[in-house]
């Protein structure tokens, strides 16, 4: 069965529609004259999330309420995971009930003991290094797709070759982050452990979403992804990674996807006006058509796990409705700020009317 809160993708609503734009994939474009302030969109089906390894005491595992750095109360240590309420623990329980002791709780006994409890890994990305292009990024997948064949679990007898590449895939150290990425990924693939027949709701959301073609900073970013998937495939028994011929696919898959359509985790503006803290991100299907603009003329507000969208402003029928993806930044920023952070952060160049 697919999950009640599946989305209808890609949404409808009598107020806009979706529809190609040139070299940029979809937009939403209003079908009518909308006042001020005029609601558009809400969505609180998040398939796949991550909140990164240094936030997880202090952001709710359910609806990301964040205290001010304060540790929540209610801490599930043997999954990673802490809430803000019972309410909150029991919708995770919910949804993660049949599966936490295939997922989460032996992928957090499997980073503790490689990275003991405080995980502190430095991610700076090299200065020369450049984004792998596509031609390499589905070739590093190929190969890893291949090291696959001889590490996956239930290869018996296990031959010196796989016991080598074993040997080779677990010494590495990967980011606990893109672990917990690629393990919610595939968690949520796998159906979230009830019968689900494939697609399941968040494979029938990735045949609709963007992916972006060069997904990945570095050429080391790229390597540590597929090591990732493969430390996965090792550990955890989900029947998206060990009996679908696709997984490896499927993880490409999910970290373009990722790219160009997660939404941050941040706190409410009140609570952190600088913008400071980032503590994870999500990925919100129906919430993902909306283009970029550094003057936009959508904004939009998440409340626990519902995204809210609506009219920054009067808009005309036909005009496309866009959000900012610097976060409410871009008002102070010049135009090389807003460029650079838009071709670092998102991988493209904005052309939008006040960049124009
Ligand atoms: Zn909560
Ligand atoms: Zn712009």
């Amino acid at each position: 069965p697919v999950a009640e809160d599946a989305p209808q993708l890609p949404p409808t609503s009598p107020l806009w529609v979706i529809k190609p734009v040139s070299g940029a994939g979809n937009g939403v474009f209003a079908l009518q004259h909308l006042p001020d302030s005029t609601a558009l969109l809400s969505t609180s089906f998040v398939p796949m999330y991550t909140i990164n390894r240094e936030y997880r005491r202090e952001v709710c595992g359910y609806c990301f309420l964040y205290d001010d750095g304060k540790n929540l109360r209610i801490r599930n240590s043997l999954a990673g995971f802490s809430f803000c309420s019972l309410t909150c623990q029991n919708a995770w329980n919910l949804e993660n009930g049949l599966t936490r002791t295939v997922v989460w709780e032996p992928l957090e006994t499997y980073i503790k003991k490689r990275h003991g409890k405080s995980a502190e890994l430095d991610e700076l990305p090299n200065a020369d290094d450049r984004r792998p292009s596509p031609l390499e990024i589905s070739n590093a997948w190929e190969e890893c797709s291949t090291k696959l064949a001889l590490v996956r679990p239930g290869i018996f007898p296990p031959c010196k070759d796989a016991r080598g590449a074993r040997h080779a895939i677990s010494k590495t150290t990967v980011h606990p982050d893109t672990l917990s990425f690629l393990a919610s990924g595939h968690h949520a693939l796998s159906g979230n452990g009830l019968t689900s027949f494939p697609p399941t709701p968040l494979e029938t959301s990735l045949r609709h979403l963007a992916q972006s073609q060069a997904a990945y900073p570095s050429a080391h970013d790229l390597a540590l992804h597929t090591i990732a998937h493969l430390q996965l495939a090792m550990l955890l028994n989900l029947s998206s990674l060990t009996t679908r011929n696709d997984s490896t696919q499927l993880s490409h898959t999910l970290t373009a996807v990722a790219a160009c359509n997660a939404f941050g985790l941040r706190p409410p503006v009140a609570q952190d006006p600088d913008r400071s803290e980032y503590f994870g991100w999500g990925l919100w299907p129906e919430a993902s058509f909306f283009n970029h603009s550094c003057e936009p003329n959508v904004a939009k507000e998440r409340v626990g796990r519902e995204w809210r969208f609506w009219a920054a402003r009067e808009v005309r029928q036909g005009e496309e409705l866009c959000i900012s993806y610097l976060g409410g930044e871009e008002g102070e920023m010049t135009r090389e700020e807003r460029q650079g952070r838009l071709k670092v952060e998102w991988g493209f160049e904005c052309c939008c009317a006040r960049c124009e």
